[in-house]
């Protein structure tokens, strides 16, 4: 299955298209994606670097280093609109993971876990199915 799949920026001045089903989709709930989003957590999908391919204007890069781990992520950005369309870390250089958000059709994906849960909002509630982790998934 090789469906293609377009996302973008606010402004639209960044397009992306995805090739493939994303290696993993995420919801993190750690506190530097609820600071970075402005939201409660953050949903990521990670793709091969090869199945990703973007247009139009280029990526703002901004780079930060996790208090838990040391390691760098990369939070790659809109400069005209702030919109954040991908995360790189260094973890796993070969993946880029897309914001969820910034797909075009987001009806065809779901979730496959939830991490960082245990600094999720008070009020989230997870689906009784849920898979959960404290802290990061490491692999
Ligand atoms: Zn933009
Ligand atoms: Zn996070």
């Amino acid at each position: 299955m090789n469906a293609v799949h377009e996302g973008g920026c606010l402004c639209g001045s960044i397009r992306y298209r995805t090739a493939g089903e994303p290696v993993r989709a995420t919801a993190c709930h750690c506190n530097d994606c609820q600071t970075r989003t402005g939201s409660a957590f953050a949903v990521l999908l990670a793709f091969p670097d090869q199945h990703v391919e973007f247009s139009g204007f280029q990526l703002t890069v901004y780079e930060h280093r996790s208090d838990e781990s040391g390691r760098w992520i990369r939070n790659h950005f809109c400069g005209q609109c702030g919109s954040t369309v991908m995360l790189t870390i260094e973890r796993n250089q070969t993946l880029r993971i897309i914001s969820a958000g910034t797909l075009d059709d987001t009806s065809w994906f779901g979730i496959d876990r939830h991490i960082w849960t245990r600094s999720a909002q008070h009020w989230m509630s997870f689906p009784p199915d849920a898979v959960k982790f404290e802290q990061a998934f490491s692999t």
